[in-house]
């Protein structure tokens, strides 16, 4: 039964790599732009304080069954970063650069997002560091399984509520609710379906939940184009990362009439200055695992592809994309950050002096926890939605949310990230004001 720790580096490829990029601490980015935008506006020091901290990290070490019958050992987060708008909310990431400085940032950032588009959720992230692509199916449920058993009630459906961020999906949101469900007393089953989000439609998901991310990034880059006078038709763009968030992101700009000009994914990046049809190329990545090999489009290289002309690029891969040396690599009018995070302050910094405009991560990417909390309305009220109206009440929060920052821009002539920050704080500073501090 024993492991030898080589064996298991080599099968995870080395578990406590960090991805080239991750420099630096992505937590302290965080706290870079947040202090950015409260000193702006002379936010309340005490409130600056809690909100500096997560309230809770919960770190697990728990052991699975792999297929050959070996045992191996992972570790898992949770991290909660504030509830004070309602129950923690935020994604679970399966991939081998997950950490506790990485999960702290993307929890941080999942309560200016619920404050921005104006939802009663608060900020959480979790995940597991591993490669997925190095276990079979059957391993990745057992993990997953495991996984929520450990988390025990550390989540829940009135208290901290996954859903699918970085390779997981809909499937493993199944197994979490299947497994969490099996830990409660029969009668209490069937109403805390509502403990992910993101789930299959038949097992109590919500129309409209795969494609909103996507969608929302969308629905504001329409705004964008209004406020400039740009006919979408008329536009090209790139996008990098091509899963869940990037694809649906393509598909929806390419039905605006935009053409998709350059793509970058795990397995490579390709460019077609004539056009690439998304369609086309789910049905090709689907079957190939990557846009690698493409065949309507030549193989290009990450530099090309960061140089490539086009009217808009969506990150929506990972983190630290867009950095000092990338930034000046960058030829296009807007940068809508499908990801989280994908922009260091450095690249921040360049992009504004670039005068490169920017829909920032916490505004452009918030369809996707709004689509979740309708999913979480519905399976408290036994109802279903159609898509229709998901679609356009999802629409309405992202113009509402795009407005407040464009306000928020205007009037303290500051970039559009501080001012999404701002607009979020201004939120959590009322609420800390009337509810006072326990004791
Ligand atoms: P996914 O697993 O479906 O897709 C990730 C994509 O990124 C894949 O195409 C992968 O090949 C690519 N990728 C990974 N590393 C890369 C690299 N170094 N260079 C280029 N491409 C790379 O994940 P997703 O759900 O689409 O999430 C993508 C981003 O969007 C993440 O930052 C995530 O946190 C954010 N996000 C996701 C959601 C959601 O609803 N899924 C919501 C909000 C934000």
């Amino acid at each position: 039964m024993a492991v030898k720790e080589s064996e298991v580096k080599k099968k995870r490829g080395g578990d406590k790599t960090i991805e080239p990029g991750h420099k630096y601490s992505l937590h302290a980015n965080v706290i870079k732009q947040f202090d950015k935008a409260a000193d702006l506006i002379n936010f309340d020091p005490d409130i600056r304080r809690i909100l500096k901290e997560t309230k809770n990290e919960i770190v697990v070490h728990f052991p699975v069954k792999m297929d050959d019958g070996r045992i191996e050992m992972f570790t898992g987060y949770r991290v909660q970063h504030d509830d004070v708008l309602g129950p923690f909310k935020g994604g679970l990431r399966y991939h081998p650069a997950v950490n506790i400085d990485e999960v702290r940032a993307l929890a941080t950032w999942m309560t200016w997002k619920s404050a921005i588009v104006d939802i009663p959720f608060g900020g959480a992230k979790g995940g597991i560091q591993l490669d997925p692509h190095r276990y079979t199916i059957n391993e990745i449920e057992r993990i997953t399984r495991r996984f929520t058993f450990s988390l025990g009630n550390n989540i829940g459906p009135e208290y901290d509520i996954p859903a699918p961020d970085v390779n997981t999906n809909a499937q493993i949101m199944a197994w979490v609710m299947d497994t969490y469900l099996s830990m409660m007393a029969p009668n209490e089953r069937q109403r805390c379906t509502h403990v992910v989000t993101g789930k299959p439609i038949e097992a109590g998901g919500s129309l409209g939940r795969d494609k909103a991310t996507g969608q929302g990034v969308v629905y504001t880059i329409e705004e964008w184009a209004k406020d400039h006078e740009v006919d979408l038709g008329e536009t090209t763009f790139m996008v990098q990362g091509f899963g869940n968030v990037g694809s649906w992101a393509a598909r929806l700009l390419g039905q605006l009439g935009s053409k998709l000009v350059a793509a970058e994914d795990i397995t490579g990046a390709i460019g077609n200055a004539k056009g690439i049809d998304p369609q086309d190329l789910v049905s090709y990545v689907a079957g190939r695992g990557g846009v690698g090999g493409y065949q309507n489009a030549k193989p290009i290289d990450h530099k090309t592809f960061l140089s490539t002309k086009a009217d808009i690029f969506i990150p929506a891969a990972m983190e630290s994309q867009i950095t000092a040396e990338t930034a000046p690599w960058l030829n296009v009018r807007l940068v809508a950050e499908g990801a989280n995070g994908p922009t260091d302050p450095e690249g921040d910094r360049i992009m504004c002096e670039r005068k490169i405009d920017l829909i920032p991560d916490i505004l452009c990417n918030a369809g996707g926890v709004v689509v979740s909390y309708f999913e979480w309305l519905q399976n408290k009220r036994s109802e279903f939605w159609e898509l229709e109206e998901v679609d356009s009440k999802l629409r309405k929060k992202m113009v509402a949310g795009y407005a407040k920052v464009r306000r928020t821009a205007e009037e303290y002539g500051i970039d559009w990230r501080t001012a999404a920050y701002i607009v979020g704080m201004v939120r959590l500073e009322k609420v800390f004001r009337e509810r006072g501090i326990f004791p």
